[in-house]
């Protein structure tokens, strides 16, 4: 159940207390905000702290006479965290060539980037990303709203994944892309999207009811800036 008039705060079973996520983008933490964490959750006694699926942390059964303070201690950007919200929700990713033997793509800095990007977009529904630096997809790529593969020769785009009730493996639109490319495309699609998706209609619903024909033809094929940096042939989808 959610408490909409309590602003970056989720109401937890007992009706009375409330889980905050500050925003980690990519998972990545600094040193002074886990100090900062540990701080708030000595001095307010918050009785959990929770990794989520979604590489967060949430600080869990808050008493709402304190939400405030402790956001104003922790001194971090506060996360998208209510179901009905109608935006990018987090970005995932795995730690691609900055750590794994297997990676040949940056996942992390590529998440940060899309996380900076489109981190104030507004959609028809929410929006999740994963990204993964090689075909292993670690990043969940194949179950988020907007998914990446690294391959040595580029990114690959997947659109309309779910990991939900009624799950979806996402459609791949595009590969061999530059960041730049995947920036523009992932644009195109949120534009398309935020065009014609349906209030509350998450992009696998949406996916399905356009199919990924109409859907490529409309973000590959009829937006200027394609005309400037690839020809079509080149993102070839099989
Ligand atoms: S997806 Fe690939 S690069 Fe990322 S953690 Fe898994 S194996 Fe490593």
């Amino acid at each position: 159940m959610i408490d909409d008039s309590i602003p970056r705060a989720i109401i937890q079973r007992d009706k009375k207390s409330y889980a905050i996520v500050p925003k980690i983008p990519v998972g990545i933490i600094t040193p002074e905000q886990l100090d900062r964490i540990s701080a708030v959750a000595k001095k307010y006694d918050i009785p959990a702290i929770k990794i989520t699926s979604g590489q967060r942390i949430a600080l869990v059964g808050i008493e709402e006479d304190k939400l405030e303070d402790i956001w104003h201690e922790l001194d971090m950007p506060r996360g998208q965290v209510k179901p009905g919200e109608r935006s990018l929700h987090y970005v995932q990713a795995c730690p691609g060539i900055a750590a794994c033997k297997y990676g040949v793509q940056d996942a992390i800095g590529m998440g940060q980037e899309m996380d900076k990007v489109f981190s104030d977009i507004n959609l028809p529904a929410k929006v999740k990303v994963g990204i993964s630096g090689c075909s292993f997809s670690c990043g969940e790529s194949m179950v988020r709203d907007i998914g990446l593969l690294g391959k040595k020769s580029g990114w690959s785009l997947v659109i309309g994944g779910n990991a939900a009730r009624r799950p979806r493996i996402g459609d791949i639109v595009a590969e061999r892309l530059s960041k730049e490319q995947v920036i523009a495309l992932t644009q195109r699609f949120l534009d398309f999207y935020g065009l014609y998706g349906k209030e509350k209609e998450r992009t696998a619903r949406f996916c399905e009811r356009l199919g990924l024909e109409k859907i490529q033809q409309a973000i590959l094929n009829e937006n200027e800036w394609l005309n400037h940096s690839a020809n079509y042939e080149e993102w070839d989808t099989d």
